[in-house]
């Protein structure tokens, strides 16, 4: 089969080669043949380098962990799904028996397997991932149009639905950044509770995505940014800002938008969060991490893709596109999120 794999670190692009189908190595693994695999800023990272020495994978490798598609071949000891089966792919494979799987936490998982950033992943015609990862899609969904859900989706999902469940009627909360996951955690937020959502981003063609997906307010992020919000919130602050940036700048700006006893969400990396103690006090500041999601998110957030009331704006390219794909992405051209299509070129 065909697949992109990284081969030095010293390259700004991916080799597309010729290479064995994964095969089952476990009772309970699936051969899933890929639909569509999105493109996400995390392999735009491995290939510059940042995780080499976090995930530590072999070169070469294929990248890819936005993963949907069909069920291929199933292991003896799988029961759930079988060949023909439209699936998504749940980035992690975890082992089910350790305590974090336990408490329902897969990215807790202390025996997982990441595809596509620490293993062989979903640029390429086949993925092998194992039977726990996988969620059936309803026949409203296809598995090109919601393949970044697997990683960019569900990642905005938690932190929008931590925030949500803590928004009541008449609060305020902001977004920061809305790009690929800032515009699926606008629409969750719109989803899940009545607040009113104030979007942030430097971009305009981002900001009418934003208000066409439910956003109440637009703002276009500069020097004055924080005293924008406050006038937009009396001037006392919104109740949480979630930050899908967290870099360039935004970790200085989110925390003195927050009113008393306000969250601040964060999702983005690169940058710090650099607080006064005496702030946090006085104003009872709360910093929330949020890492990926787990399964029955990922399920939660399929229900309300089928229901139409979250969707992913993309830009699709074949599988021998992968370069020009990520030419494109690095240019800022793609709107939304870039899909990989494996079987031929998008009419
Ligand atoms: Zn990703
Ligand atoms: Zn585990």
């Amino acid at each position: 089969m065909k697949a992109a794999r990284l081969h030095s670190y010293e390259e700004d692009h991916l080799h597309l080669d010729d290479v064995p189908e994964p095969d089952l190595q476990d009772p309970r693994d699936v051969i899933v043949r890929i639909g569509g695999a999105g493109l996400c800023r995390t392999d735009l990272h491995i290939i510059e380098g940042i995780w080499k020495d976090i995930a530590e994978p072999e070169l070469p490798y294929t990248l890819g962990h936005e993963n949907a598609g069909w069920v291929e071949e199933v292991g003896d000891g799988v029961r759930s799904v079988a060949p023909g089966d439209a699936v998504i792919v749940h980035p992690l494979m975890t082992c089910g028996v350790c305590l974090g799987c336990r408490r329902g936490e897969d990215m807790y998982c202390e025996n997982s397997l990441f595809p596509g950033l620490n293993g062989e992943g979903g640029f390429a015609n086949f993925l092998r991932t194992s039977e726990r990862s996988l969620i059936k899609l309803d026949e409203r969904l296809d598995p090109k149009d919601v393949a970044p859900f697997a990683d960019a989706g569900i990642t905005a999902y938690r932190a929008a639905k931590k925030a949500a469940s803590r928004l009541d009627p008449g609060s305020r909360c902001v977004v920061i950044g809305v790009g690929g996951l800032g515009h699926v955690g606008v629409q969750v937020l719109r989803a899940l509770c009545p607040t009113t959502i104030i979007a942030v981003d430097t971009s305009d063609e981002s900001l009418r995505l934003a208000g066409e997906l439910g956003a109440d307010e637009l703002v276009k992020s500069d020097d004055n940014v924080v005293e924008k919000v406050k006038e937009l919130s009396d001037g006392r602050g919104v109740d949480a800002v979630i930050d899908f940036v967290a870099e360039h700048g935004t970790t200085e700006q989110g925390p003195p938008m927050l009113v008393q006893g306000g969250r601040y969400y964060v999702v983005g990396y690169g940058g710090r969060v650099d607080l006064a103690a005496i702030d946090v006090i006085f104003n009872e500041i709360e910093v929330i991490g949020s890492l990926v999601g787990n399964y029955v998110e990922l399920l939660e957030l399929m229900e309300l893709a089928a229901q139409g009331k979250v969707e992913l704006r993309a830009q699709t390219y074949g599988l021998d596109q992968i370069n020009e794909a990520i030419d494109d992405f690095m240019a800022g051209q793609i709107h939304g999120r870039g899909v990989i299509v494996p079987d031929g070129r998008p009419a």
